[in-house]
């Protein structure tokens, strides 16, 4: 992975990002199951027209929510485009 540091960059390089939303909760001591789990992988696109090819990418993990149950702490993962971003070699 070469330095990717934004949206921008994410984009271009074919990656992608996916959401998860914890299934357990840790609440003090005790550790409690949280119903949720939701996950969602999430449009690269839209996230370049409403924040911009220049978002840093360790500030998305501030922006997002769970849509189910409202939780800030979700998890982002990245993947890899499945085959090699093939580039065009003239001469
Ligand atoms: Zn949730």
């Amino acid at each position: 992975m070469a330095d990717i540091e934004t949206l921008g960059q994410l984009w271009q390089e074919g990656w992608r990002i996916s959401a998860k939303c914890p299934d357990r909760r840790r609440d003090g001591l005790k550790t409690r199951r949280h119903q949720c789990g939701w996950k969602a992988e999430l449009d690269l696109r839209t996230l370049l027209v409403t924040r911009g090819p220049g978002f840093p990418l360790d500030r998305l993990s501030a922006v997002v929510m769970c849509p189910r149950c409202k939780r800030r702490d979700i998890v982002l993962s990245y993947s890899a485009p499945a085959e090699p971003v093939t580039r065009l070699m003239t001469g």
